[in-house]
């Protein structure tokens, strides 16, 4: 008698190698949540190193290549996610390798380190954050650490919140990984007007990325005061106009671009996003210990990757069970609700159509709570 479809497709996974690691990918503990219904459905969640996305996306692949062909599988759902301590710094620049400033746009001069936008010269945070006037109300989005969703739900709850009828702007600070760009599937360097950037419009959202700006291997040898440089520019050199609420979308962990813009004095709060296993109290409390220390509100707490429904509607919890919510509830922190795993949250971010533009699907119906929450917290100020 053949061994069960789980096995069998465990030993189709187990020979693929991860050419990173010289390791095949159950060898290494990159496979989560693997499961093999009656049906020949399987799930599974392949963890792969986030400074690494396009080893990642032809391992999935390799990955569900590998399952499709062993007998019995009739379908394959797979998604990867990235887990990494990213609050760590990212990979050092090799020696000389430091970007040259990016060109600017037409008739300005580009900037040094302090000005990676080459438009304006150096406002401090608080003259950049003054440029915001038409902005009512600032909120950041952190993690502890990469690869949680961060902005995945940052994206998200932007159009679900400009769904509700708000202005709504979103700033990609994630300056060593901006996703925005392929989250909203926008391309090409934005417009200058009067100096200043005009923030492409997607989705009803007006949306600013320095992934727009400089490539990636520039920004990721980013130290610093580029980083600071960077966010203050993004205030102040963006044309945001009049804005109920402006999201920003702030690189994992604690470092230079919270410091900014802490110290800018414009937040109006922050939102924690964290998956849920156990070890997530340690990421969650030094994000909310940051924005209290600073006296910042913190909006709530949101766990994403919360748990995994197959068809027949059981929850499987590859990342462990309601670590986020225990971990809120500890540091007394409001819990603004989970998001559950959904391979087409993947895919549709990856297609740069956000799952919250929809009305169809159950994850918009999951944003839409998140972005009344955000709404109501904003009412009370
Ligand atoms: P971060 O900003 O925290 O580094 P990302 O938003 O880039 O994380 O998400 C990491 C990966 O996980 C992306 O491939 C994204 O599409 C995927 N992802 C995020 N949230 C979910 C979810 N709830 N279900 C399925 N995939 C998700």
């Amino acid at each position: 008698m053949s061994e069960p479809l789980l096995i069998r497709v465990r030993n189709a996974l187990a020979g693929v190698l991860n050419p990173a690691s010289g390791r095949n990918i159950v060898a290494e503990g990159a496979i989560q949540g693997l499961s093999a219904d009656e049906d020949g459905k399987v799930r599974f969640a392949l963890q792969v190193d986030p400074t690494a996305q396009e080893n990642a996306a032809s391992l999935l692949k390799a990955a569900k290549k590998a399952v499709e062909a062993v007998a019995g599988v009739n379908a394959v759902s797979a998604v990867a996610t990235a887990h990494a301590a990213l609050g760590a710094a990212p990979k050092p620049a090799p020696p000389k390798a430091r970007p040259p400033a990016p060109k600017a746009p037409a008739g300005k001069a580009a900037g040094g380190h302090d000005n990676p936008l080459g438009l304006k010269k150096r406002p401090r945070i608080e003259e950049a954050a003054e440029t915001l006037t038409g902005v009512k109300h600032v909120i950041a989005v952190a993690s502890g650490k990469g690869g949680v969703g961060k902005s995945t739900l940052c994206a998200n709850l932007a159009v679900a919140l400009a769904k509700t009828g708000l202005k709504v702007g979103l700033m990609d600070a994630d300056i060593y990984g901006p996703s925005l760009p392929i989250l909203f599937g926008i391309k090409g360097r934005p417009e200058t007007r009067d100096s200043k950037i005009v923030p492409p419009e997607a989705y009803g959202v007006r949306a600013m990325s320095m992934g727009l700006m400089v490539s990636e291997a520039q920004s990721l040898a980013w130290r610093g005061p580029m980083v600071m440089g960077a966010v203050r520019q993004l205030m102040s050199d963006v044309d945001w106009g009049e804005l109920d609420v402006l999201l920003i979308d702030t690189p994992p962990g604690t470092g230079d671009a919270h410091i900014s813009l802490i110290q800018s004095k414009r937040l109006s709060g922050a939102v924690i996003v964290s998956t849920p296993q156990e070890m997530a109290l340690a990421d969650v409390r030094r994000g909310v210990q940051l924005f209290r220390k600073t006296d910042t509100p913190v909006i709530g707490v949101v766990e994403n990757m919360a748990w995994l429904e197959s068809p027949s509607g059981e929850r499987q919890y590859p990342f462990g069970k309601g670590g986020a919510e225990k971990a809120a509830r500890e540091l007394d922190a409001p819990f603004l609700g989970a998001i559950p795993l959904y391979p087409e949250l993947q895919q549709a971010s990856d297609a740069g159509t956000p799952l919250a533009a929809r009305d169809d699907h159950p994850a918009s119906a999951g944003f839409r709570q998140l972005a009344e929450q955000v709404r109501a917290f904003i009412a009370t100020l």
